[in-house]
């Protein structure tokens, strides 16, 4: 959504959700893509959806919060009509817990609920809750999640490669440890979505260690377009459709239900994906 977003004229460091209301039009036009190439399910245009993460884009930002996240939930809705389902997207809050930083466990609580419950409103199918670091985030959201809907709750962390060859979050923590906690706080779907320069082959060992910890329940995964370079002050993400479509079928071998993609990968990419499990 992020890497569409600017690619339909977003500037970095503008609000993206004030699209959902202002230029619906453009974040429709972005869920038509996805559904075009296929995607059964469609994300909104919600991740830094809660009042803090909000508030970071000035003033009177914050206090639209419900309805810019029930707007994005309202097209993601009317794009996917009955043929696909929505999914809610939640993501960190952009700051760290007590004791490391300022929030409360309170009052995030209750800052996830108000975004969840907007988004529930607005029509979605399940609440994904991703690119988490830190598993008391996780699991206070996922707490506030069963409090505000009966939705299905999807719960994905980012995951980095660190120097021993283990994968850890940026908090530090391994995969068994997020995911048994996700679960234990009532994840319906666990994985890993983004990731910070995962080469498809770590992707492939990762899905393979969270089928492995996610025991019975279902896993996501949603890699992104390649390890991303930096181009000119820009990010940008190489994979080609060849190279992101080699890797569905694998991870689908691995015991993985669920794949999409994160940053960098456009409807071609996943239209590219997509043809991988349909054919
Ligand atoms: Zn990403």
């Amino acid at each position: 959504m992020g890497t569409q977003l600017f690619a339909r004229g977003l500037g970095s460091g503008d609000c993206g959700m004030l699209w959902n209301t202002e230029r619906a039009e453009l974040v429709r036009s972005v869920h038509d893509a996805y559904r075009q190439a296929g995607c059964n399910l469609i994300t909104t245009n919600t991740f830094g959806g809660t009042a803090y993460a909000l508030a970071l884009h000035g003033t009177g930002t914050a206090e639209r919060m419900a309805e810019l996240n029930r707007a994005g939930a309202q097209v993601a809705r009317e794009v996917a009509n009955n043929s696909a389902w929505v999914l809610g997207d939640v993501g960190p809050f952009g700051d760290f817990l007590e004791p490391l930083g300022d929030m409360e466990a309170d009052e995030l609580h209750s800052m996830f609920r108000a975004q969840i419950a907007a988004l529930a409103d607005g029509g979605v199918d399940a609440i994904l809750i991703e690119t988490m670091s830190d598993p008391a985030e996780m699991e206070i959201a996922l707490s506030a999640a069963k409090e505000a809907t009966s939705l299905p709750v999807l719960a994905t962390y980012a995951f980095q490669k660190s120097s021993d060859g283990t994968f850890r979050t940026m908090m530090g923590i391994t995969v068994d440890e997020t995911v048994e906690r996700a679960v234990a706080a009532g994840a319906d779907i666990v994985g890993a979505n983004c990731g910070v320069e995962l080469s498809f082959p770590d992707y492939l060992e990762l899905a393979r260690q969270i089928v492995r910890s996610a025991g019975k329940t279902p896993v996501i995964l949603q890699p992104n377009a390649g390890s991303p370079q930096i181009v000119d002050g820009e990010t940008r993400y190489n994979a080609t459709p060849d190279e992101m479509a080699a890797v569905v079928k694998p991870l689908l071998d691995i015991g993985v239900r669920i794949v999409g993609g994160c940053c960098g990968t456009s409807p071609t990419l996943l239209a590219a994906m997509s043809r991988k499990i349909t054919c």
